[in-house]
């Protein structure tokens, strides 16, 4: 049982012998609200999960609306600014897809740029990331233009 496991390793090479069971449950408390457990592989993030709930609110509104059943691919327009883990959105949309009507569906992800207006440049460059340098001047005298969207771009249903 993990929690037993955990407990006997928190106390640093397992549980005396003859440990009262207040002590084991003190043990088993701390061990549960240790700040720093690492998240398991896949994270499965907060921010990723509302996410995942949405696409799913959206796809149950069209699919009533449009009366399809089934839905087998949702493409989604992602920028590099969108701040979405792709990783964690695929995991987090496998469980909150589950006995819904887009149980199983692939989704495929489309990439738009990240733009942003250099005003020492006087042109649009391409970035990454946010606080990225102008790749044309190296300077930071920019305004995001493009890459923070997240949306469905169109849908795969029978
Ligand atoms: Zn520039």
């Amino acid at each position: 049982m993990p929690v037993i496991a955990g407990a006997g390793r928190f106390c640093g090479g397992g549980l005396k012998q003859g440990a009262r069971w207040p002590t084991l449950a003190f043990a088993i408390i701390v061990f549960w609200h240790r700040p720093n457990d690492p998240p398991q592989p896949p994270r499965f993030d907060m921010h990723e999960l509302s996410l995942c709930q949405g696409i799913i609110d959206i796809l149950e509104t069209e699919a009533s609306k449009q009366h399809f059943v089934r839905v087998r691919k949702v493409r989604l327009l992602v920028g590099p600014l969108a701040g979405v883990d792709r990783e964690a959105l695929r995991f987090g949309f496998d469980a909150v897809s589950r006995d819904t009507i887009a149980q199983g569906a692939e989704l495929e992800f489309i990439d738009t740029p990240g733009l942003a207006w250099c005003f020492a440049c006087d042109r649009t460059v391409e970035i990454d990331q946010y606080y990225d340098p102008c790749p044309g001047c190296g300077g930071h005298r920019l305004k995001v233009t493009g890459g923070e969207e997240f949306r469905i771009l169109d849908l795969e249903v029978e």
